[in-house]
């Protein structure tokens, strides 16, 4: 049984990966850290600091904010315990403060916890050394209308490793058309960021030849995916050497 110390613990993220290790069954959730305010009424085992929590050995798994992900890292630093980390929008001194602890704990960051998208950037990356360099790359991007940031995170990492392996320059991203956008260059990845509804994150990736097309997608349907994704990576942790990781190192362990 793996010890798990959540940061953010009240939190959506939080909440699914609580529901998720409680239904995996090789998981114990020791300790909940979240802003005061924030606790269930009558709340046990709750804090608004890690470091309250004695143990041995807990994996620590935190969804919270740049300060949530600051005091963990510290805390993971200090005590020797490993960290799963998926906060977004973290400030340089902030992923700084992450690496520095990655020297003495394994750490694993990253933006979209689904391994079904780590899957589909493998995909992506076999797809595009097998085909001929003139076949056209487009991202088509869906989440809901409370997203505030366009396009993705996730976009525009598959759109980025997709440039990268072509070896084209960072300009060669083109965010939507319109007007007389004239005929597409050939060095160019499209990425087009549609909002609406409820979508939790949708991203097609089409690839298009002349009189054919391939079509690589995945849909999140709920934070479960994510939640799910930041249990593997915990698995991953509690056994791993003081490093850096990512999801990928996490496919790669499965494969083993
Ligand atoms: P949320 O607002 O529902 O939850 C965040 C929780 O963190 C809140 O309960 C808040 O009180 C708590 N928190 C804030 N500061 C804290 C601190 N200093 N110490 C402890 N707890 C603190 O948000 P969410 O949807 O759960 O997302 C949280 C973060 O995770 C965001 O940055 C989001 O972008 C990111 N996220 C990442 C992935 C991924 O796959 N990597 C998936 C979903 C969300």
């Amino acid at each position: 049984v793996i010890a798990l110390l959540l940061v953010g613990a009240a939190g959506r993220m939080g909440r699914a990966v609580e529901q998720a290790a409680a239904a995996a069954g090789d998981f114990e959730v020791m300790g909940r850290v979240d802003v005061p305010g924030s606790w269930p009424p009558g709340a046990q085992g709750w804090s608004a600091d890690p470091a309250s929590f004695a143990h041995g050995r807990a994996v620590v798994v935190e969804f919270s904010s740049p300060e949530g992900c600051r005091a963990a890292a510290v805390h993971c630093a200090a005590r020797g315990l490993p960290l799963v980390s998926g906060t977004t929008g973290l400030p340089p001194e902030v992923e700084a403060g992450v690496t520095a602890a990655a020297a003495r704990v394994p750490v694993l960051r990253a933006a979209n916890f689904s391994l079904g998208i780590a899957a589909l950037a493998r995909a992506l990356r076999a797809a595009l050394g097998a085909l001929p360099p003139e076949w056209d790359v487009e991202i088509v991007e869906r989440h809901h209308r409370r997203k505030l940031d366009s396009p993705s995170g996730t976009a525009l990492a598959l759109a980025s490793a997709a440039r990268a392996q072509r070896g084209w320059p960072e300009g060669a991203l083109r965010f939507g058309r319109e007007g007389r956008a004239g005929p597409r260059p050939a060095a160019e990845i499209g990425v087009h960021a549609v909002r609406g509804g409820s979508w939790v994150g949708d991203h097609e990736v089409l690839l298009a030849g002349e009189g054919e097309w391939i079509e690589l997608r995945h849909v999140a349907t709920d934070r479960s995916a994510f939640a799910q994704g930041a249990l593997a990576a915990a698995r991953f942790v509690a056994s791993a050497r003081p490093g850096l990781y990512n999801l990928d190192d996490v496919l790669s362990a499965k494969g083993r």
